[in-house]
């Protein structure tokens, strides 16, 4: 037994250092880079669409789609009006590690992306231990779901930054109650930010582009002080 967790941890901080070099890449170019996760039918692919038809204009997008076996989200996501599309399939694998995602990388024009949005494998056990060198991890869950699933899988909900539930609009149709979810999840971790939408109907939708968006502003701000800091530092060389 001890044998397998050797190589699991193994397996693991190989994971790490790949996934801070893909950060450090992303963070170099000012690009924002999201892990969704939730268990497979929440709606990640749903979100991913709303999200390009409202955002593409204004944004340039980039997407990975990840699958165990088919293409049908990426070419969903495609026909949403996504022109980086690049699906992801893991041949069995149940979740997305840093390895694939460094493997598909070189098929963006990085230079060209504000926003790389990563959808996992629908599966809330594993892919909580594996870092894609994203920026956060956005766990969805909805309303068709168990409202105690954050305490089930406390580790995707801790390693989370934003919850977001999902299907509102079936709200009162079966048990799930959206006070105690948000208390569940909150209950792991308490600095979630959390979003309560609808994709099929558009509710509560703009919150949520508009948080993206400031969060786009906010790390270009920062990246382009760092370039000001770093072409200043080039100056004082020469001189
Ligand atoms: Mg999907
Ligand atoms: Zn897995």
């Amino acid at each position: 037994m001890s044998k397998q967790v050797n190589l699991e941890k193994k397996v693991l901080s190989e994971n790490d250092l790949l996934a801070a070099e893909i950060r450090k890449q992303m963070t170099e170019r000012g690009i924002v880079s999201l892990n969704l996760v939730s268990s497979p039918g929440s709606g990640k692919t749903s979100l991913l669409e709303q999200t390009l038809a409202a955002l593409s204009l204004d944004l340039r997008i980039g997407l990975i789609a990840g699958d165990v076996q088919t293409e049908n989200d990426a070419n969903r996501l495609v026909r949403a009006g996504g022109k980086m599309v690049r699906p992801l399939m893991t041949g069995g694998a149940c979740h997305l590690d840093a390895k694939m995602v460094s493997r598909v990388l070189p098929d963006f024009d990085l230079a060209g992306l504000d926003l790389l949005l990563i959808e996992n494998v629908g599966n809330l056990v594993c892919p909580s231990s594996f870092d894609l060198g994203e920026n956060m991890k956005v766990v969805l869950i909805s309303t068709t779901e168990g409202d105690d699933k954050p305490l089930k899988y406390p580790a995707m909900f801790r390693r989370s930054s934003v919850m977001v539930i999902n299907k509102i609009d079936l709200l009162g149709t079966s048990d799930f109650d959206i006070t105690r979810v948000k208390e569940n999840a909150r209950r792991i971790n308490p600095d979630l930010e959390i979003f309560e939408v609808s994709c099929r109907t558009g509710a509560g939708l703009e919150r949520w582009f508009e948080w993206l968006v400031d969060l786009m502003a906010k790390k270009q701000k920062v990246h382009g002080e760092r370039s000001d800091v770093a072409m200043a530092d080039a100056d004082s060389e020469q001189r």
